[in-house]
């Protein structure tokens, strides 16, 4: 396996986003900050996170059948997130990343605080497409 960090960990589409997560919770317990996610890996946690961080985020994209992620009430899950924010900048980082461009396969291409990314592909999915997306895989959409 070739240099492995929070980035390779949590787009490793070979795993579900969840056991991601927890693999890399897992390496970052131990306080090293390769292990925290930045660009397109911290985009699609974030997205998830916010998604998921607690039911009044959760509630209005909840989809039939849609449980809202255990994960996300994990103190470890929270610290993480707060740590990977700081390392890309905080807010101002975070706005710099909604600002970028992302494509989708339909090609369209959007700022990415216009577009949502699939967590189990980490495919960017415009708002014509995330409904197609969601119906024909059953992944989780966010963003
Ligand atoms: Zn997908
Ligand atoms: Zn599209």
């Amino acid at each position: 396996m070739g240099a492995t960090n929070g980035n390779s960990v949590i787009l490793d589409r070979s795993l579900p986003f969840e056991d991601r997560a927890r693999r890399v919770l897992d390496h970052w317990a131990g306080g090293s900050e390769r292990w925290l996610v930045d660009d397109l890996a911290f985009f699609l946690l974030y997205c998830w996170f916010l998604k998921h961080e607690n039911a009044l985020r959760f509630e209005p994209y909840q989809r039939r059948g849609e449980q809202r992620s255990a994960l996300a009430d994990t103190p470890l899950v929270r610290d993480y997130v707060a740590a990977s924010l700081a390392a890309v900048g905080g807010e101002t980082g975070w706005n710099a990343i909604l600002r970028q461009r992302g494509l989708c396969s339909c090609g369209q291409t959007n700022r990415l605080e216009n577009m949502g990314i699939c967590v189990e592909c980490a495919t960017f999915e415009c708002w014509e497409c995330q409904g197609d997306h969601r119906a024909v895989t059953s992944h989780d959409v966010v963003g």
